[in-house]
Formats: structure tokens, sequence, C-alpha cells
């Protein structure tokens, strides 16, 4: 028999903080959920669907026989793996890093981003981000109290030779960047290569923006550079902490689960002048602590190894072939795609697509994004076409979503057969023009 509660009705009312209360479930909750239930191929969240390189499996086979890394580490970093970093990079940065006071791992950069955003950003600080960013920076952001701006990248230049739009053609407007810099910016945060155009920063482009931080001695840049070894063609990825005077005001944030195929992993690291880094460390001490010693320990051993073995050009190699395959099938689809210099994301477009009555506003599984073009047409190409891309106004702020009305993000991290599959599948598309 159950017992009626003898307690008054619960005076309890939850409301969630003020500085979270406009978080609400994201694309990511909308899309791969709608894949599945829909078994529609799914090229939206960037994840690969094949298992990492046998080196870092194997090295994590190695490090469990081996025994000895089921407890916490050091706080700012596993030394195994802060070492091998300092020895990646040093070269890459054109400077010896010191592995105890300029590089932190954190829990992928996804965490490596948060703790930098807490440890800068004051309660009304502006920080400046890039249409279309990454949407986990607004987050971030909000929950350390500061204010948004935005200065937006938009398709300007001449298409390539061969008539493609390249994603070099997506550029800023260097006047609203100055514009946009108040006596209260704090930080500037680029992404480069750039999700999701596929954008590679040029050298000058770089310098053009290093100019104007420069000239404002409170900013911080931060540079997301997770997709730093996807790079194609003669695409050439210039870090921007090693352009002149940019190291002591640059935080560089970096993923293995990009580099190494394993976004499960969740290992990160960002990388900066000895100040912001040891200010991100201590952060990171009241967020995870520490990161898994076990996953650390193994990159670690990748990392020692890859240099040797060619494994970047081997990276390099195998997604500029999957990003020609997944090109080749949304040109032949009718979707104009931007051709990136990086990353493993394509932007297509999608105008030529006519929507009828309420087609891709019924199969929401979240219930957001009803209004907006880009996300009814990418409900639509999962419940229709069989094909899940992902809406890149949710790279946008509120105000200027409808710039991406005309755009769907594809993802070619995907096995070839996939991949094709999905062309294949796209071509009904032509059909229905
Ligand atoms: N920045 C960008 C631009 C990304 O695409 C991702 C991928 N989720 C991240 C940061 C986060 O990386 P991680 O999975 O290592 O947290
Ligand atoms: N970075 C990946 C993307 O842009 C995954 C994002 C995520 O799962 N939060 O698709």
């Amino acid at each position: 028999m159950i017992r009626k509660s003898l307690t008054p009705l619960s005076n309890f009312v939850f409301k969630p903080s003020v500085q979270v209360s406009s978080f609400a479930p994201s694309v990511w909750s909308e899309f791969s959920p709608l894949a599945m239930k829909h078994k529609s191929i799914n090229l939206g969240q960037g994840f690969p669907d094949f298992d990492p390189p046998e080196l870092l499996i194997n090295a994590l086979r190695r490090t469990l026989d081996q025994g000895g890394f089921h407890q916490y580490t050091r706080s700012a970093g596993h030394m195994r793996l802060v070492n091998a970093l300092a020895n990646t990079y040093s070269s890459l940065f054109d400077r010896q890093l010191d592995p105890l006071t300029e590089i932190a791992t954190t829990v992928g950069a996804s965490e490596g981003l948060f703790a930098t955003i807490q440890s800068i950003v004051n309660r009304g600080d502006e920080v400046i981000l890039m249409e279309p960013f990454f949407d986990i920076y607004t987050g971030a952001v909000l929950m350390a109290g500061g204010e948004l701006r935005y200065v937006s990248l938009k398709e300007r230049g001449a298409r390539g030779a061969d008539g493609a739009r390249l994603a070099s053609q997506w550029q800023i407007d260097w006047s609203e960047l100055e514009r946009a810099i108040t006596p209260k910016t704090k930080m500037i945060l680029i992404n480069n290569p750039h999700n999701p155009t596929g954008k590679v920063w040029s050298r000058e482009e770089l310098m053009r923006l290093c100019d104007i931080v420069k000239r404002h001695p409170n900013i911080v840049l931060v540079s997301d550079e997770v997709y730093e070894f996807m790079t194609f063609d003669d695409a050439k990825h210039t870090r921007v902490a090693t352009l002149p005077g940019m190291f002591e005001r640059t935080v560089t944030v970096c993923s293995s689960g990009k580099t190494f195929s394993s976004t499960g992993w969740k290992i990160g690291w960002v990388i900066g002048p000895k100040p912001i880094i040891t200010a991100i460390a201590n952060t990171h001490q009241y967020i995870p602590f520490s990161v898994s010693t076990m996953s650390q320990e193994a990159v670690a051993v990748a990392f020692e190894n890859a240099g040797k073995q060619g494994y970047y050009e081997k990276l390099r190699e195998m997604y500029q072939g999957k990003r020609d395959r997944l090109f080749k099938g949304l040109t032949e689809a009718g979707l104009d795609p931007v051709c990136p210099q990086g990353t493993y994301f394509i932007l297509a477009d999608t105008s030529k697509i006519k929507l009828k009555g309420d087609q891709g506003q019924n199969t929401s599984i979240t219930g957001i994004g009803k209004h907006l073009r880009d996300w009814n047409v990418c409900r639509w190409l999962t419940t229709d076409i069989g094909v899940t891309a992902i809406p890149p106004s949710a790279f946008y702020s509120d105000e200027h979503a409808h710039e991406a009305a005309n755009y769907a993000r594809f993802t070619f991290c995907k096995q070839d057969q996939v991949l094709d599959n999905a062309n294949k599948a796209l071509l009904k598309l032509n059909k229905l023009y």
C-alpha cells in the first residue's frame, strides 16, 4: 500500500540561473536523433564514422596493458602529453614552448574554450565572434557574464577559375570589425580553419587582424584551430600566434578528437603565454580538475610517433579525397557547394529547393528552428531525401540567422561508401527543382 504523504504540497519552484536561462536544446539535439529516427545518412554532426588510426588504438592498448594510468593525473596536463605537445608544437610555433607553463590540457577543445573564456572575460566585457561561428562559443561567453558582438564573414570575392565557389571568398569587412571594437572589448575569437565554411585564413588576412588587435592593449585573441591538420590543395594554415607580437596575447585551442579521429575521447589543449595559461590552468582546476589519464597517455604516445609515420600527410590525403568525393556529389545534385580549403565540412546552396506547405516543419524533435528556412530544408532533406545536414543558422546570432537561409552544411568525415550513398540519394533533388 502506498502511504499518502502527510507533507503539504511542495513549495519548491525551480528556476535556472539567470546566466543560463536562455539555453535550450541545441542543433545537435535535433539532427543526429532525427537522422537515426528516419534512418537517414548522417552528414550532419561532425564525427568520423570510422575508428581512430592504429597509431592511437595501439597506444591505448599498450597503456592499458602496462597499467598504472587509472588515477588522477597532473591537473594542468599529464606530463607525457604536455611534453609530447611541446615537442610537436615548438616547431609549428617557431619557438621553444614550455610544457609546464605554456600548455594546459582540457576536456576537449570545448573545455579549453570554456576555461579560456571564464579566465579572461569579466561581467560586461564584450567578446567579438565572427559569424558564422561554432555554436559553443556563445554559451561560454554568457556563462562568464560577457556580452556578445558579431562581425560577419560573407561570401564576397570572385568564384574560382573553374566557376566553383571558394571558401576563401568568405571574408570580413575590416571596417565592420574596427567599428565593433569598443573600450569594453576583451576578446576576439576566430576559428581557423573555419567551421562551417572551410575557410583557411590567409596570412595577409591574419596580419590585418593582428594590426587591429595590437592597437588595443586589453584584447586577447583566441584562435580555435581544432582543424589545424586538415587543409587541402595549396591552402597554408598560418598560426596567428606566430605572427609578430601575437604570442603574448593569443590563446590557441586544439583537439585530438579531430587530429586522431576520436571525438569521444574529449582530449584538447590550449597553448599560449605563461600568464594566460596559468590563469586557464587555475580555472580548469575548478571545472574537471584533470583530464582522463589513460587517454592523455595514449594521445601522448600517438603524438610521439605521428610525425615519424607521416600521419599528418596521410590524414590530409584521406580528407582531401573525401572532400572531392562529396564536393562532386553536391555539385551533381545541383547544390552549388563552397569548396573548403580545410575542416571536414562543405557548405552547399539549397536555394533551388522549393519546400511546399509545411514540409520540414512537422518532423522536429526539439521544436526549435521551425520558422527558419535552413532548418526546414535540413529536416526535409533528412525525412524525404535520406541525407542529413546541419542548418548553418545555428552558427549565427538570432538577428542574423536569415543570412544562412539558403545554406546547408554537410560533413565528409564519413566512410567513402557512406558518402557515395549520400551522393546517390541527393541526385533525387534534380527531379524536384
Ligand atoms: N571548435 C570547433 C570549431 C569545433 O568544430 C569543435 C568540434 N566539436 C570544437 C571546437 C570542440 O572540440 P572537442 O570535441 O575537442 O571539444
Ligand atoms: N564540431 C562538430 C560539428 O561542428 C561536432 C559538434 C558537436 O557535436 N557539438 O559538427
